[in-house]
């Protein structure tokens, strides 16, 4: 018998780390040079307080329909859907204080590909993105491991994030996990999920569109508010790649210290 059974139903670990990732920039539209993958990790116990920080904010905004109003930053920029009858002033500060949320949490790690599309060509870029994001989480959770705080992860994914592949690696993971070297530290396949019900995917979507403001239009404004929060251990960041054609002069965090080595 399995020995875990005797004494209890709960699994042989203890919590988990959930990560929310959502896409920004399109693979087929040609006038977007990158792609982004990108989201928040958050213990398993912490989505709620995440949420209702969110629902205050649309609360302010929509007192009648707050749960209507569906953050997403292409959206909330461009005056769109539920946004279209708030003003310009009022949607940037939703934005920021949504990621000030974030930028003041200590209870929040990011994680993020942004990946030049032409430069990853042939190879898929959001496949690849993909790639970096679940080994850089592994990482993350490995070394929680080793501090004795043995954590397990689950990645958590928008429904309409990049539909097809996405998916379909999804569904074989383990088999491209071995490809890839072996995640150790995940719990399961991930989970496609609808963004609409559900703010922590939001939130993924207001840190991936930040991550494409800054690498497709050099605008730092809302990057600069989650900078800090992505994994990083003694001044090295592991959280955040950037990946970019040979030879491209780009100061980003990233590439300086791919440089520095
Ligand atoms: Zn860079």
């Amino acid at each position: 018998m399995d020995r875990w059974n005797l004494y209890s139903t709960r699994p042989p670990f203890f919590a988990m780390h959930l990560l929310y990732l959502d896409d920004s920039g399109s693979v087929t539209t040609a006038s977007d040079r990158h792609i982004v993958l990108a989201g928040l990790c958050v213990f398993e116990r912490q989505p709620h307080w995440f949420a209702s920080n969110l629902d205050d904010i649309a609360t302010k905004l929509w007192p009648e329909s707050p749960q209507s109003l569906e953050f997403r930053g292409a959206d909330i920029l461009g005056g769109k859907k539920h946004w279209r009858g708030i003003g310009k002033e009022d949607r940037i500060k939703a934005y920021r204080d949504a990621l000030g949320i974030l930028g003041k949490s200590n209870q929040v790690t990011l994680f993020g590909a942004a990946i030049h599309k032409a430069a990853i060509s042939p190879a898929d870029p959001m496949e690849y993105a993909f790639e970096q994001v679940c080994n850089r989480f592994d990482r993350f959770l490995g070394r929680l491991h080793k501090a004795d705080n043995t954590q397990r992860g689950l990645i958590i994914l928008d429904k309409t994030t990049y539909e097809t592949s996405l998916q379909g690696l999804a569904r074989n993971f383990r088999t491209v996990g071995h490809r890839w070297g072996q995640l150790y530290n995940l719990a399961d396949v991930p989970m496609f999920v609808d963004s609409k019900a559900t703010r922590l995917v939001q939130y993924a979507d207001l840190v991936a569109h930040a991550i494409r403001k800054y690498y497709e239009n050099g605008d730092a404004s809302l990057f600069d508010i989650i900078a800090p929060k992505f994994d990083a251990v003694g001044g090295v960041l592991h959280g955040l790649v950037h990946f970019t054609p040979v030879g491209a002069q780009c100061n980003c965090r990233h590439c300086r210290q791919r440089k520095a080595h």
